[in-house]
């Protein structure tokens, strides 16, 4: 039987990713599609196909300066967007369009009673700033998704959550100030990694003082350390009453992972995401948006993303 989730893949997401032997390969869809495939979740799911943000689009969140760099970098096709993690490829605008575009598709339909909750493992770009590219994020589709949120549909008060062993800072820095961008983000201490923010003393500025939820994890720790930071969490969130919910449910976070040191199992996200389930039906009519985020061992992100994925299509 079909639930109310839809799931975003397709060749235009699964497009996303970067030449040679870099991390954020194009490899990361297809991996996560066979172990979905092979546990039955496709069929659980109404599978929605990617669609290109419009310019119009993109500059809800980003300034048109960024978007003219990406384009002219796309069109060279060589060089990096950023200082050096996130390198151009031909087509890499239409790539990221992609990602941004499938998000608010995924917003729309989810807006207009057609879908309950969404996941789009390419997809929760959340390095990237207004004006420039970071951390293999070309443009933060999760802040296109709050501003149409605000600007389209009326919507303040949104929660947004991460666990992504790295820190938010893309969407962190561009609300900082503001008391209706309920933040929280569980992350490795960014003492040992990029990008080195979201000390638990960044709660947000001014009269957002206090709706920022940072919580650092000292390398090594495991399930036992994320859920008692869980638990901090789910009372921050539900404290604010959100009118929706967003959670970036990076696989980087997992134990193995390349790039990162904490030894999460993928029951840390299949109990976050089974938990913001629950506290959308309390507060937000059940609007739910899950992103893949990092992750940079295949079996990882195949196994905490289908975790998620079972977690959403169960209610
Ligand atoms: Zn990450």
């Amino acid at each position: 039987m079909k639930s109310e989730v839809l799931l975003f893949v397709g060749e235009a997401l699964g497009s996303y990713g970067f030449p040679e032997g870099h991390p954020f390969s194009v490899d990361r869809q297809g991996a996560f599609w066979a172990e979905a495939c092979r546990q039955g979740l496709d069929r659980r799911a109404t599978v929605a196909s990617p669609r290109h943000a419009s310019r119009e689009e993109l500059l809800r969140f980003h300034e048109a300066r960024h978007i003219d760099w990406v384009e002219t970098r796309s069109r060279i096709g060589t060089g990096y967007l950023d200082y050096g993690d996130t390198p151009a490829f031909p087509g890499v605008l239409e790539a990221a369009a992609a990602v941004a575009g499938s998000a608010l598709e995924g917003l729309h339909r989810v807006m207009s009673g057609a879908a309950r909750r969404t996941f789009q493992p390419i997809g929760g770009m959340h390095h990237a700033r207004r004006g420039r590219a970071a951390g293999f994020c070309v443009f933060n589709d999760l802040g296109g998704v709050i501003e149409t949120l605000r600007a389209q549909y009326g919507v303040r008060r949104i929660a947004y959550v991460d666990i992504d062993v790295h820190h938010g800072d893309g969407i962190f820095y561009s609300y900082e100030a503001d008391p209706d961008l309920v933040f929280a983000d569980v992350h490795e201490d960014g003492r040992f990694l990029y990008p080195g923010t979201g000390s638990a003393e960044e709660t947000g500025r001014g009269e957002a003082e206090g709706t920022k939820l940072n919580i650092p994890m000292a390398p090594g720790d495991g399930d036992r350390e994320f859920f008692a930071a869980w638990e901090r969490v789910v009372e921050h969130l539900r404290s604010y009453r959100p009118e929706f919910f967003i959670l970036q449910a990076g696989a980087d976070s997992l134990a193995g992972d390349p790039l990162a040191h904490l030894a999460l199992s993928p029951a840390a996200h299949a109990h976050a995401t089974r938990t913001l389930v629950d506290l959308a039906e309390e507060t937000a009519q059940g609007r739910l948006m899950v992103f893949g985020g990092g992750g940079y061992k295949l079996a990882n992100l195949a196994s905490a993303w289908t975790g998620v994925l079972a977690e959403l299509v169960r209610a």
